[in-house]
């Protein structure tokens, strides 16, 4: 009987496997081609001023709409693009459709920060800031506006070449935030090296806020710390009432989270930026002036 169960159980553990492998591997192989087949799209993650509530930016997180999967995220692609030239090309694609969609609410009447994820080959690129500037002026925009967040991986991956990308960057006006603060190795020196001007304190933080203690004193003493070297503070991963509002008796500048939004679709987060409209208590603060 055992023998049977280990043969019942490995035909069904075979074909389960080979099917997530014979999947991965398509999506390999279609993945670089998903660009030119215009199947990327930008979702967009409302960031909240803690003073008012009103939404004062949008993260854009790249998905990839697959004819036959339906809405993929990151995690399952990205990595496959990383290491290869085609990396170059979504980045630019991202930055470009996240001005362009910036410009689009500007026009509304909404000038929010749009914050813009960079990968690794991306931030070692010189092109870079030329790049970025060429976009916000063939779109009007102020450099402000637009906010590149890193990971403290990228940054010690080459050093001299990450910091000349940023500090050219900063030169032209740019925002800089440091993403998924407190799980790397919070190597503070960075803070001094690189001109990060946000830090956004990782959700693993804000997780347990509510109910541990230790979590509110860390998260008060690295918002202390941040504010004592000027810098805008965004707490992510917000998901309940609970740490909502812990997060709202710290110096927290700006929340982002499910319970705020989820990422969305450009209409849909349209949908949401109008609805703000009509709540006359929550002026529209600008690009200028949160996180
Ligand atoms: P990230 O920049 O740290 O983005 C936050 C991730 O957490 C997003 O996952 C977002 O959907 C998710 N998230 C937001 N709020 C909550 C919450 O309340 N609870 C939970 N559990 N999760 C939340 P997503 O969109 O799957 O992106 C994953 C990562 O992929 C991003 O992490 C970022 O590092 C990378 N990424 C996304 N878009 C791009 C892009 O356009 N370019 C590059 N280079 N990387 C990107
Ligand atoms: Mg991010
Ligand atoms: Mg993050
Ligand atoms: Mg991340």
């Amino acid at each position: 009987a055992a023998k049977d169960n280990g043969r019942h159980t490995f035909s069904v553990f075979l074909p389960e496997s080979a099917r997530l492998i014979k999947e991965r591997l398509q999506l390999r192989q279609e993945v670089f081609s998903a660009l030119e087949r215009r199947q990327f799209v930008l979702f967009y993650q409302p960031q909240i001023s803690a003073a008012n509530g009103a939404v004062v930016g949008a993260e854009a997180l790249l998905r990839w709409d697959h004819p036959r999967l339906g809405v993929i995220a990151p995690g399952a692609f990205l990595s496959m693009l990383e290491d290869t030239p085609a990396i170059t090309a979504v980045g630019a694609w991202v930055c470009e459709e996240a001005c362009r969609q910036a410009r689009e609410w500007e026009l509304l009447g909404y000038q929010l920060q749009m914050a813009v994820n960079v990968s690794p080959r991306q931030l070692t690129d010189e092109n870079l800031p030329l790049l970025l500037k060429n976009l916000v002026a063939h779109y009007g925009l102020d450099t402000r506006c637009i906010k590149l967040e890193v990971t403290e991986s990228m940054l010690t991956q080459d050093i001299g070449k990450a910091a000349t990308v940023l500090r050219s960057l900063e030169d032209e006006g740019f925002r800089i935030a440091l993403d998924d603060f407190g799980t790397g190795y919070s190597n503070l020196s960075y803070l001094r090296q690189f001109p990060i001007t946000t830090i956004k304190i990782d959700r693993s933080f804000v997780e347990q806020i509510d109910e541990d203690q230790r979590c509110l004193d860390i998260v008060i003493g690295v918002i202390a710390f941040a504010k004592s070297l000027k810098l805008a503070v965004i707490c992510e991963g917000i998901e309940t009432e609970a740490q909502a509002s812990a997060i709202r008796s710290t110096e927290c500048d700006v929340l982002q989270g499910y319970l705020i939004g989820k990422p969305m679709r450009a209409g849909e987060f349209q949908a949401l930026l109008l609805a703000q409209r009509s709540t006359p208590q929550q002026a529209d603060p600008g690009c200028g002036q949160a996180g």
